[in-house]
């Protein structure tokens, strides 16, 4: 059945989530700061409106894809915001990565409304959003989920129930702590490899079939070696080297008020903060791989232009 949704944040992973909402039939009002992103709505069949308010008023479902807390804090609770607008008995779907007690935080502002919240975040990156592929991680009550699923089916083919509020965001943070950290072991395996003489395209097929086996291995920065690393299209992202670098801080955060050394992630993060410094934070994860190259040594493809930045897919 044809729902009247609201969508918050069209970016990297917004806009082509916004355009499957529209492909099943949704019926879908859609507003992000930059205008050029909300204009970009029109043209998919949604209809670009001027606030997060607006975007909330008379929806069924408002979901939400934000950088981080902070943005999430802003566009639900701030002024022009989502909670003026959201109906009582509606529900607000929080996709973006933040952390759970922020989650909990929004929930308890959300529920205080008459309306309900789930948090959803995602794992599948760029292409996943594209072909409607994405794993959703979902906290919150399994019969708001119920009601909800065919919203979240449009956007993604694996669907869990995590458990409570905030335990969508926990899982995320999890998955976060193995991509991160596996992202730099990749580049260094194939930095190791390649200066000792090994072909890339061994490398990858070896591991691809071997215990070293994983996600990121598809994102080594080698042109034309794998055809979705993000390196093809001058490192724009996919995924920044500055959500990578938010995700870990808040897995190491949680770590920090457990008690729980977390070694291996604080590591990573100090390299994507490196990265971040070098002028890549807003460059794919995968230019991570970058500070491993020596003065006039190049490992990669091409050297992105940091100062430039990428352009937006
Ligand atoms: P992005 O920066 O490309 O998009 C975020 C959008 O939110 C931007 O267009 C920005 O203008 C907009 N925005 C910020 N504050 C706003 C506000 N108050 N009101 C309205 N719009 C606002 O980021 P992204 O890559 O799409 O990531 C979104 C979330 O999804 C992040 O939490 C990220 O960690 C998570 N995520 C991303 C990927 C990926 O591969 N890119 C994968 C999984 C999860």
């Amino acid at each position: 059945m044809a729902k009247r949704v609201g969508f918050v944040g069209l970016g990297t992973m917004g806009l082509p989530m916004a355009r499957n909402l529209l492909r099943a039939g949704h019926r879908l009002r859609g507003f992000d700061l930059d205008p050029a992103r909300t204009r970009m709505l029109a043209d998919l069949g949604g209809v670009p409106v001027s606030s997060a308010c607006e975007a909330a008023q008379g929806a069924e479902v408002v979901v939400t894809m934000l950088p981080a807390s902070r943005h999430v804090e802003a566009a639900v609770l701030g002024p022009e915001g989502i909670l003026e607008g959201l109906e009582p008995g509606a529900t607000l779907i929080d996709m973006s990565t933040i952390d759970p007690a922020t989650t909990r935080r929004v929930e308890a502002a959300v529920r205080a409304r008459g309306a309900r919240m789930l948090d959803a975040p995602v794992s599948g990156g760029a292409t996943g959003a594209e072909r409607g592929t994405l794993t959703i991680m979902v906290g919150g009550d399994a019969e708001v989920l119920a009601r909800h699923r065919d919203v979240l089916a449009a956007m993604g083919s694996n669907i869990v129930h995590c458990g409570a509020i905030g335990l969508g965001e926990t899982v995320k943070l999890a998955n976060q702590i193995l991509g991160g950290t596996a992202m730099v072991a990749v580049a260094e395996a194939f930095a190791m490899g390649m200066r000792m003489g090994a072909d890339p395209q061994v490398l990858l097929e070896v591991i691809s079939k071997s215990t070293g086996s994983c996600w990121m291995l598809r994102q080594v920065p080698i042109p034309g070696l794998s055809e979705e690393a993000a390196v093809n299209r001058g490192f724009a992202p996919g995924f920044m080297v500055d959500l990578m670098r938010k995700d870990l801080g808040m897995a190491l955060q949680a770590g920090e008020e457990l008690g729980l050394p977390m070694t291996l992630t604080a590591v990573a993060h100090q390299l994507y903060g490196l990265a971040s410094r070098r002028g890549y934070g807003r460059l794919d994860v995968s230019a991570v791989a970058r500070l491993l190259e020596g003065p006039g040594e190049p490992l990669w493809g091409a050297p992105p232009n940091p100062s430039e930045g990428p352009a937006r897919p």
